[in-house]
């Protein structure tokens, strides 16, 4: 029997019930549990592909440390 919700198999919600966490979503707090997709930012932040998907290509280059660049003309 389950320490924490009494029951077996446990309920639903218990956090028994749920599959390992092997990273957290340092965004949204999620948990990704094995077969989940995420990234690994340059910091070493954890962002999980759900707030990927919520993201526009700018912030995810900023995310990156990389910065959209105008293109402009070299005037000497
Ligand atoms: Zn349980
Ligand atoms: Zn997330």
């Amino acid at each position: 029997m389950c320490d924490i919700c009494g029951s077996y198999p446990c309920l639903p919600g218990c956090p028994n019930n749920e599959p390992p966490e092997i990273y957290r979503c340092d965004r949204c707090g999620e948990s990704i549990v094995a077969g989940d997709k995420f990234i690994e930012e340059p910091d070493g932040d954890i962002v999980c592909e759900c707030c990927l998907d919520n993201m526009t290509m700018n912030d995810l280059l900023e995310e990156l440390g990389i910065s959209l660049q105008t293109a402009e003309v070299d005037i000497w």
